[in-house]
């Protein structure tokens, strides 16, 4: 009888593919979830094996063996074979793909899986006393360490900021040792994880907790304002799970994983942490993915990408911020990490958390329509109060780098009582445009149909859409006039004029060019966490995650852009935006001021947003967005297309259209818009269009994709042309 595997492959192919199994493989044991490297179209790749079979639909000699079976046992668990499963067709993309996407790089690479390093105590360490050590008080701490935790990874040691020189010096002294792979399990021997009392929950917080219920399926989304303590809901909630022996994974926005947060929870729990973002290695990457697979982590704290670790014995998830877009994955597989993790929840029965002060409308729509258990925190926690918000009509007002008189007036009050400023500008640069003063030349990009920035520091026109760099002209290439001028508004001008209007101020500006580097990000949050009076000038990259209590002064310097999108979801980010920047300024005693300058100060939502609340705003635009049969009523599906020749990319979505509309004929729940060009048409040199697919029916919609997908890769058009389809779209 022949042995086959049935193999995932990291290929755009909606399929998977037959190879023999070596004559020796034991087929009794588990198979599914192993790597093996295989010989396809003449490149060794790495696939995921996803069972075994006797018969195939090919002739048995047209089958190829595999070179090799990679892991003994699975590497990828069942629970997680699963999930990739449902993801790959939830999102129509290939199985195999969306299984690379969940490993880490180097296990998709085919390299043998690591063996975590850990110390632990020798006998004479273990009855040393806690105190001992005086004199050497980094020996002391990782000595406690060792007490308290048991055994200590090196990426834990990392996490507590223990010096590894410590641990080296104590195993000198014959009081610590290292060993290689796991150690024996104190796992379940220590069912206590808590270290810090949990804080006596106010009334708010006991009636929210006295809801959670931790042994079904239950999707709550605890909308609380900022500062009303949902993080403390997250802790206690966690503490049920991890004394039950179970393990929790909670999501964080990308940049919302600074250090304050991290150590709040491991100030709390004893518990192994593992973290997993962007900016680890690769090796501590793969080694907290397994430490959280072979359930030696208790906790996972990441972001997106952490939704697809795998969790021995997952008990709980938290989604912190929910409605940010960073839980959206916008290349390749395209995914949201919110949505995928309430239906891992569903399918392991456990309950899910998402916590936001300003939820989306998606799930603000869930919890009104009952899907989900709607929680809710209307105070803040301790007596602080919130800040006031202020709208600045900017109509004939004159501005200083775009700031109105009494922005500057309220930053300078601040600064005088010690306090810090900090102006809100989503563009990074100089100014978003070159332009010839004399015959209108403007510099723009080769490759795109985008204007340069002009960047100061260093000098030189940069396109935020390719990354093509250039150095500024001295005359304009057109006419040689020397007359160039810049137009429009970025953060390094606001920094400059700021630093002009604000000479004895020192000015922090933070934005993508500014925290390249690695560590910067954390030294421009310690400047801000110091409380010296200072400025901030940033992009929206602050408004995440931060608590900044000494700034008491914000001013939104353009609120019109999010007022007059053209993306129907411009509303929601701006409002969500203000509420976030609002909630995490100022404390108590100087709850501070919101500034909003705009030209519309009359903007009915603006106003209600402001008078009434991002909860009563968020239904309003609900109520539109209904009436406009927009999403979240309706189900919005992306396809793509580009190429070097605009009329490929047109060509391959009228297929998608037509192919869809036999499918489905035309009725008035399902709405074509295209193919119609990108907001940004070519870029890189490539024309991008796109077909937006709305329906009021997801299972028809997802029977069309459905059709549509098994249809395209077989037409010639598909193969000249680049495309993709975004799910659950968001333009
Ligand atoms: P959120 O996550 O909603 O922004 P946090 O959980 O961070 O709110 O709480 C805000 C502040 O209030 C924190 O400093 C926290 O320690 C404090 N806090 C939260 N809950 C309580 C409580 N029950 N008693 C006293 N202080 C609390
Ligand atoms: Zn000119
Ligand atoms: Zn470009």
């Amino acid at each position: 009888m022949p042995k086959i595997l049935d193999i995932a492959l990291p290929v755009h192919l909606y399929k998977s593919f037959d190879y023999l199994a070596p004559e020796e493989l034991d087929l009794s044991t588990a198979v599914r979830g192993c790597r093996a490297k295989v010989v396809f179209n003449h490149q060794v790749l790495v696939g995921v094996v996803l069972g075994s079979k006797a018969h195939s639909d090919f002739p048995l000699a047209k089958l190829k063996p595999i070179d090799a079976l990679l892991d003994q046992r699975p590497c990828i668990p069942a629970e997680l074979m699963a999930l990739c499963q449902w993801a790959s067709e939830y999102y129509h993309y290939p199985l195999g793909e969306t299984l690379h996407a969940a490993l880490p790089k180097r296990l998709r690479d085919g390299l043998e899986e690591q063996r975590e390093h850990y110390w632990r105590h020798t006998t004479e360490g273990k009855g040393l006393d806690a105190n001992a050590l005086k004199r050497a008080r980094q020996q002391q701490l990782a000595h406690q360490a060792l007490l308290l935790h048991g055994q200590l990874s090196q990426a834990q040691l990392k996490a507590l900021d223990i010096p590894k020189a410590a641990m080296k010096n104590l195993e000198q002294k014959g009081l610590a040792e290292q060993l290689e792979g796991e150690p024996e399990h104190s796992v379940t021997a220590a069912p206590h994880w808590q270290q810090e009392a949990n804080l006596p929950p106010s009334e708010q917080q006991q009636a929210v907790l006295e809801e959670l219920r931790f042994h079904q399926f239950n999707c709550y989304l605890l909308e609380g304002v900022t500062g009303s303590g949902k993080t403390e809901i997250y802790l206690q909630a966690m503490t049920r799970v991890l004394n039950a022996g179970r393990q929790a994974l909670v999501l964080i926005p990308e940049i919302g994983l600074g250090p304050q947060t991290l150590q709040r929870f491991q100030r709390r729990f004893k518990a192994h942490i593992a973290t997993l973002h962007s900016n680890l290695s690769e090796t501590e990457r793969e080694l907290a993915w397994s430490a959280a697979r072979d359930g030696r982590a208790k906790i996972v704290i990441g972001t997106r990408l952490a939704s697809l670790c795998p969790m021995r014995d997952l008990g709980l998830i938290i989604i912190d911020e929910e409605h940010d877009n960073s839980y959206r994955q916008q290349d390749n597989f395209r995914y949201s990490a919110r949505d995928l993790s309430i239906y891992r929840a569903k399918t392991l029965h456990i309950p899910i958390i998402l916590g936001s002060a300003t939820p989306s409308l998606e799930s603000l729509n869930n919890a009104i329509r009952t899907r989900y258990q709607h929680l809710r925190l209307t105070q803040r926690a301790g007596r602080a109060s919130a800040p006031s918000l202020r709208v600045v009509d900017l109509k004939n007002q004159s501005l200083t780098a775009g700031l109105s008189q009494a922005a500057l007036q309220e930053m300078q009050r601040s600064l005088e009582r010690g306090q810090q400023a900090m102006v809100f500008v989503n563009r990074r640069g100089y100014a978003p445009a070159l332009l010839c003063h004399h015959c209108g030349w403007a510099a723009s990009c080769l490759n795109c149909d985008a204007r340069m920035t002009l960047h100061c520091a260093p000098r030189h026109l940069h396109c935020h859409h390719c990354d093509a760099q250039k150095p500024v002209p001295q005359r304009c290439p057109q006419c040689h006039n020397t007359d160039l001028m810049f137009k429009g508004l970025g953060t390094e001008q606001l920094e400059q004029a700021l630093a002009k209007a604000f000479p004895h101020t020192a000015i922090v500006r933070i934005d993508r060019d500014s925290t390249a580097n690695k560590g910067s990000f954390e030294q421009c949050l310690n400047t801000i966490h110091s409380g010296e009076p200072c400025i901030v000038v940033g992009t929206q990259m602050l408004a995440k995650g931060h608590h900044l209590p000494h700034i008491t002064c914000v001013v939104i310097v353009d609120a019109d852009q999010g007022l007059m999108s053209a993306d129907f979801r411009g509303l929601e980010k701006l409002g969500q935006l203000i509420i976030q920047v609002a909630g995490r300024a100022g404390r108590a005693e100087n709850p501070g001021t919101v500034i909003i300058q705009s030209h519309q100060p009359d903007h009915p939502l603006l106003e209600l947003l402001l008078t009434r609340g991002y909860h009563v705003f968020a239904r309003q635009l609900l109520q539109e967005r209904h009436s406009a049969l927009l999403p979240p009523f309706t189900q919005l599906a992306i396809f793509r297309a580009e190429s070097k020749r605009p009329e490929n990319a047109v060509e391959l979505l009228e297929l998608v259209k037509s192919l869809a509309q036999t499918r489905q004929a035309a009725s008035p729940h399902m709405r074509y818009l295209g193919p119609m060009p990108a907001f940004i048409e070519r870029v890189k040199d490539r024309y991008r269009y796109q077909l937006q697919i709305c329906s009021g029916n997801r299972k028809v919609l997802n029977d069309l994709l459905q059709h549509v997908i098994q249809e395209l890769p077989g037409k010639a058009i598909a193969r000249r042309t680049r495309w993709s389809l975004e799910v659950d779209g968001h333009e």
